[in-house]
């Protein structure tokens, strides 16, 4: 494991902020609320690695006595719920929308197979070994949810509401956000993928849509008016940083119909997307194939491919962005 520790960040009244020390594929934020009557996580790291050391962090601020027995999974992709075996007696809670995404993406195990025989032969095996080579789900049996819910769930823990939200199919189908009123925080999942000045980030890849949902869901997070917003990816954002994220969706949404309109294929969208540099600053931006793809989709009326052929097609458009020669190319990587 190549990736070194996260970084807790005390938000205050028992809520913390567990933050990756890198962007990346697959290291997500996560949250751990803390009181005397009890501990939970929103989200869990993405392997057993991370999750032990998110574990052994949140020990340390645990009263005694107090376990983490509950994890609330914002969306069903593996960052954010695969580490929950090291919490084996947790509930674990999801929409009930959720376990549909559950069956989309590959097992642990079978994605620690694709990762490893992967290799670089091919661009496709060569980009997942790159990206998702630092992460062990060798021994990672998949996560089964104990309690689905849908529309609204509110829990307490301790003093403390805890406010819980099924959106509609944004990032992926059956995502959540979460609202601590008393520590005014939202826990928002890949709903936002965020970026800051002095942090930058990664452009945000959506399996779902249509993209108005997911800015649906940015609005139905300042609607809570929590100042302070945990996204899934990146930075910890005020509710200025909300707003400007929402432009950045509008701005994928404005071009990805306006290529549409047009009649040019999606992965060729996504590379003049990506070929406009407008967010300079963001890695991965390859991912705009997921995200525009996903908004074609949505104005065709189509289903989902499967994500070895997504995946495939994000892997050739990362390999042309390494070219010198290749059709679009952003300053920085
Ligand atoms: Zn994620």
């Amino acid at each position: 494991m190549s990736i070194t520790r996260g970084d807790v960040v005390d938000l205050g009244r028992g809520l913390y902020a567990w933050l990756p020390p890198k962007r990346g594929w697959g290291l997500a934020n996560c949250g751990l609320l803390v009181s005397p009557r009890g501990a939970l996580w929103i989200d869990t790291p993405y392997d057993d690695v991370l999750a032990g050391q998110f574990l052994a962090e949140s020990t340390k601020r645990l009263p005694d006595g107090v376990h983490v027995d509950r994890v609330i999974v914002t969306h069903a992709n593996g960052d954010h719920f695969w580490g929950a075996g090291v919490l084996p007696d947790a509930e674990i809670i999801v929409t009930r929308e959720a376990r549909e995404h559950i069956h989309y993406d590959p097992t642990p195990k079978q994605q620690h197979a694709l990762v490893t025989a992967g290799g670089p032969a091919t661009p496709l095996g060569g980009y997942l070994s790159q990206h998702f080579g630092p992460f062990d789900w060798s021994q990672t049996e998949p996560v089964v949810p104990t309690t689905y819910f849908t529309g609204e769930l509110e829990l307490t823990l301790g003093e403390y509401p805890v406010r819980i939200s099924s959106l509609p199919p944004a990032h992926t189908t059956g995502d959540l956000m979460v609202h601590l009123p008393a520590q005014d925080a939202v826990f928002t999942g890949d709903i936002i993928f965020s970026s800051t000045p002095g942090q930058p980030g990664d452009h945000p890849v959506h399996w779902a849509g249509p993209l108005s949902n997911v800015i649906a869901a940015c609005e139905r997070v300042l609607d809570t008016g929590a100042e302070t917003v945990v996204p899934g990816h990146g930075p910890i954002l005020d509710r200025a940083g909300v707003r400007d994220h929402i432009v950045y969706l509008e701005y994928v949404r404005e071009r990805a119909h306006a290529f549409h309109t047009a009649g040019i294929p999606a992965v060729e969208a996504a590379r003049r997307v990506i070929g406009e540099v407008r967010y300079p600053e963001l890695g991965l931006p390859e991912r705009l194939v997921v995200t525009i793809g996903s908004e074609y989709r949505q104005l065709d009326g189509t289903e989902l491919p499967g994500v070895l052929q997504v995946m495939t097609e994000v892997a050739e458009v990362a390999q042309e962005l390494e070219r010198p020669d290749g059709p679009a190319r952003p300053t920085e990587r």
